[in-house]
């Protein structure tokens, strides 16, 4: 059955939905998609109309460009259901703006707001009784865009596939997370592609962390490629520290992703009167302030996680615990977030965008 909304979005509906064989209290991150994608070509210089159609496998030419030069970018993105069954999306437009300009540093054409609003509310609508209610149950919504073109000359693409897909996602809590600071191999450089949700940005992260997984850390947190004297973000997180009672989080740049949780907490932080310096961290101060016992805390902030606690680090060999305190920042900027994005309290910003209703 195939019908229009009223931006030009042709709708194809499943005619059979696969919600019933999912286990909502039991979901891997990730793993399951709900019935419906959004896909839209760009072809002879412009994006085409926009469809929703049965989530499955798409078809390409082995040759696809994305295949070869690694010409792809993405988001991370979440919907959250209120007691009254109404969606809401945190910050939408923000992630439309930075999937854009991580597309223009991959050459890739910018995607129109009207596909990517009204593509997303056509989408979560149809996918709606997807998305539950209840603080750490959502709607994880990955758009990405790849080059479609056939052929492996080492050129941009002329033509590219958008498409948002969605996962149902809970509480996102992997245990204990000890973190490794980077001492040998970088995630990002002066000049490069540190700023963009590239897909080549996490591929190369793999290797590095799977040695760093070895030695029994979860995660890395990146360093500065030229000197690995500071401390930049983790591998899809931005990463904050508490001394004493003091927020540290280094500025964005070009090798720093310009996370929204991020910019998010630093302007709850600011807001309850907490001391955040937005500055270079350097290993040694913390390292230090570990070792003097000011070191209170360190969490990722992102999308997925929302903000994850980290236990511990290593460093040259030697390793860190943190205090396991009563009340962290963490625990109390979570419940802060989750509360506007679940709409349990107002928000004084306008993050919370309604899409449904
Ligand atoms: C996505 C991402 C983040 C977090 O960004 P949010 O907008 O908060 O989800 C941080 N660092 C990197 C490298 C990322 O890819």
């Amino acid at each position: 059955m195939e019908s229009m909304t009223d931006a030009p979005i042709k709708i194809t509906k499943t005619t059979a939905s696969k919600l019933e064989q999912v286990d909502f209290s039991n979901l891997t991150f990730g793993k399951n998609f709900t019935d419906h994608m959004f896909v839209c070509d760009y072809k002879n210089g412009e994006w085409q109309t926009p469809e929703i159609v049965p989530y499955g496998p798409i078809t390409m030419e082995p040759s696809a460009k994305v295949f070869h030069y690694g010409q792809a970018v993405f988001e991370g993105m979440k919907a959250f259901k209120d007691d009254n069954d109404d969606v809401f999306l945190f910050r939408p437009k923000d992630n439309l703006d930075r999937i854009n300009k991580s597309a223009k540093r991959m050459a890739i054409p910018a995607f129109p707001e009207s596909y990517f609003m009204e593509g997303l509310q056509a989408l979560l609508n149809l996918d709606r009784n997807w998305i539950k209610a209840g603080a750490g149950n959502s709607l994880y919504i990955r758009p990405f865009v790849i080059a479609t073109e056939s052929g492996v000359s080492a050129s941009p693409s002329s033509s590219y596939r958008f498409m948002i897909i969605c996962a149902p996602a809970n509480a996102y809590y992997k245990g204990e997370v000890k973190v490794l600071f980077a001492e040998k191999y970088s995630r990002s450089a002066d000049g490069g592609v540190g700023y963009a949700k590239a897909a080549g940005n996490y591929g190369a992260q793999f290797f590095p962390t799977s040695l760093a997984q070895a030695e029994g850390f979860q995660q890395i947190i990146w360093t500065d490629a030229k000197t690995h004297e500071y401390l930049e973000e983790a591998g899809t997180m931005n990463i904050f520290f508490r001394v004493n009672d003091t927020l540290l989080t280094a500025p964005i740049s070009d090798r720093i992703l310009d996370g929204i949780t991020r910019k998010s907490l630093i302007q709850i932080a600011e807001d309850k009167g907490i001391d955040v310096q937005v500055r270079p961290v350097s290993v040694k101060e913390i390292v230090e302030a570990a070792k003097n016992g000011s070191l209170k805390e360190i969490f990722g902030a992102g999308t997925a996680a929302t903000i994850n606690p980290i236990s511990g680090f290593g460093h040259k060999g030697e390793t860190f615990d943190l205090p396991k305190l009563e009340s962290s920042y963490a625990s109390n900027f979570k419940k802060e977030l989750m509360a506007i994005q679940y709409n349990t309290k107002d928000d004084p910003y306008g993050w919370r965008h309604k899409v449904l209703s």
